[in-house]
């Protein structure tokens, strides 16, 4: 009884996590999401200025404006002019939070097996706290996988061919395609990403697609879903067509 008084009364309030919780490479939680931002931003050949920095993080003006200022302050980020790039230390940085990000999405999917959907807010967590000995287990685990299950690749995997892609915006007509690959921006529409999925019109997935008064429609093994402009032009398909009704080759 005594002992366990003694126990319990030597043990520490933890204090209430704080909101800027430090990560495992040292840096906080925001500032790698603004680096991961900006490198996504860049990859998908968006010209990175604050206010599309703002629209993908959900975040204010002057708070974005306030956190490049100490990202520039803290030799992560440069500007010139209203373009914001990042500096050889911030593209260090946000290339293991994004590979830690996208292997951290096929854990989730293919070993773990949630819901293709919600892989990527739930990786937003796991990518800060990964350490490099984890990030290593993981990459044996998943056995070096090229890309996160949205198709996007995984920097620092080993190189291999790249499927020749190209935006569905740009297909015009009907016809049988295979999904390659959904932008990063896409995967935090949780609703559309679902209706995706529930369609089984999901990257590595064969697609029928026809052009209607309303978009494109998007038919795969388990329903169909409508497509707008704005969003043909986030995802990718491969670059062979078949017509409807025969398969893909290979
Ligand atoms: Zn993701």
């Amino acid at each position: 009884m005594v002992a366990r008084r003694a126990e319990r009364c030597s043990r520490k309030l933890t204090p209430r996590r704080a909101r800027w919780v430090l990560t495992e490479s040292g840096y906080h939680t925001p500032v790698e999401e603004y680096l991961e931002a900006v490198y996504a931003l860049s990859e998908e050949g968006t010209a990175v200025i604050a206010a599309r920095v703002a629209e993908r993080l959900g975040r204010s003006a002057p708070s974005v404006s306030e956190m490049l200022d100490r990202l520039e302050v803290d030799g992560l980020v440069e500007r010139s002019g209203r373009t914001i790039s990042l500096t050889n230390t911030g593209a260090a940085l946000a290339t293991t939070v994004i590979r830690r990000h996208r292997l951290a999405e096929r854990l989730l999917v293919d070993v773990i097996g949630l819901e293709w959907h919600k892989a990527h807010s739930e990786a937003g967590r796991w990518e800060h706290v990964i350490s490099t000995e984890v990030e290593a287990k993981l990459i044996e685990l998943l056995g070096d996988p090229a890309t996160c299950p949205h198709g996007n690749a995984i920097p620092g995997a080993t190189p291999r061919p790249r499927r020749e892609e190209r935006s569905l915006l740009g297909f015009v007509g009907d016809g049988t395609v295979e999904l390659l690959r959904i932008s990063e921006a896409l995967e935090q529409d949780v609703e559309i990403m679902s209706a995706l999925e529930r369609a089984s019109a999901i990257p590595g997935r064969v697609v029928e697609v026809r052009q209607g008064p309303l978009g494109r429609s998007l038919e795969g093994a388990s329903g169909v879903v409508t497509v707008s402009d704005e969003l043909a032009a986030m995802l990718f398909i491969g670059t062979e067509v078949q017509p409807i009704g025969e398969r893909l080759l290979g």
